[in-house]
């Protein structure tokens, strides 16, 4: 397992169950999104009526579950959680949309992964609050129609461009999460520091934010480790010197890349001269799925510049050299 893997571990569940932001003054970043939602949050409520669907989607860890809380806090009402894979029938969704209060929350994870017929029930649902279920089997089934309370959909994606049009004009608000800039993600350390009652220099938690890729699951998590050598190590005070200390033995370098960003780099450095390669003879060239390189290695370094996607394949930009304080081939 990866330490910086932006997947949450079964460690990260509870843990990061007590880290939640609880409103949107408590969640840090996302300005934009924030302030949009701040409006259509007070507006619902002083039409007295429900929030629009919300479409969130961004990269993992970036905290769309967080704020899918949020939103059901701040409108004061419950929050229902699913996820796309875990509705098989059309049935499972019907008992979920019956059992809702009026202006709940339901919030689908990984929206994108839902089976289109289940899809399909969700657009009048969404649309008009009700849903047509069939009765029986053969020549004498029949379908009918069942009111459902006003809710809000909060749907959750990592890939908006895997979403169906249908699907996707649906939702009133969407809404795309950014990754967090060095500050915010040190506000973020800080923060998680506090709630820990763990005392941290500011340097060091610049230095764990500086190497989260952007991802607040990812500076917990790094906080969580660095805390651990605090406490054995030393006083349980994290200083700047062992959290550097604590990192590096974490194999985490400056910029948050570890050891398999380093074999995909130098790989195509060393045996494609920086490219351009394609995905496929990468995958091959350094045992890994394609599908794992794309989906999990290649979005943070496309994002910090380090990776380039052409016709031709991948390509290394002269960043990379410098960071492996190689030479840049002058052709
Ligand atoms: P996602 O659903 O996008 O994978 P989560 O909502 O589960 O991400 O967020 C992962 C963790 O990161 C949460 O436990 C939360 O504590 C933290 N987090 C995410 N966004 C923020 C934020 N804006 N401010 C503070 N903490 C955040």
């Amino acid at each position: 397992e990866r330490i910086i893997s932006t997947e949450a571990d079964i460690q990260d569940v509870t843990f990061e169950q007590s880290l939640r932001p609880q409103n949107l003054n408590q969640y840090i970043g996302q300005n934009k999104v924030k302030e949009n939602l701040k409006v259509f949050i007070e507006a619902a409520k002083m039409r007295q009526e429900t929030l629009d669907h919300v479409l969130l989607y961004g990269p993992p860890g970036l905290g769309k579950t967080t704020l899918a809380t949020i939103i059901a806090n701040e409108m004061g009402v419950n929050i229902r959680t699913t996820a796309g894979p875990a509705i098989e029938r059309p049935g499972d969704l019907a008992a979920i949309l019956t059992s809702l209060e009026p202006g709940d929350v339901l919030f689908v994870d990984e929206i994108h992964r839902l089976p289109r017929t289940i899809e399909e029930v969700l657009y009048p649902a969404m649309e008009d609050f009700c849903i047509d279920i069939v009765i029986g089997k053969g020549p004498t089934a029949r379908s009918v129609r069942l009111d459902l309370p006003p809710f809000t959909l909060v749907g959750a994606t990592t890939r908006a461009g895997s979403i169906s049009a249908p699907l996707r004009d649906r939702f009133g608000v969407l809404a795309r999460l950014e990754y967090y800039s060095e500050e915010q993600l040190t506000d973020i350390v800080i923060r998680t520091a506090d709630i820990l009652e763990t005392k941290i220099d500011p340097h060091a938690a610049n230095e764990i934010a500086r190497r989260s890729r952007g991802t607040p699951r990812i500076a917990n998590r790094l906080l969580r480790r660095v805390r651990d050598f605090a406490q054995v190590r030393s006083n349980g005070d994290i200083e700047l010197k062992l959290a550097t200390y604590a990192l590096e033995l974490l194999q985490i370098d400056r910029l948050g890349l570890d050891h398999i960003d380093h074999k995909l780099l130098k790989g195509i450095i060393e045996r494609f001269r920086g490219g351009p390669v394609g995905l496929e003879t990468i995958a091959a060239s350094i045992g890994e799925e394609s599908q794992t390189i794309e989906d999990v290695y290649e979005p943070y370094l496309l994002q910090i510049g380090y990776l380039q996607r052409t016709p031709r394949g991948r390509v290394v930009t002269e960043a990379v050299y410098r960071h492996f304080h190689m030479e840049v081939p002058t052709e």
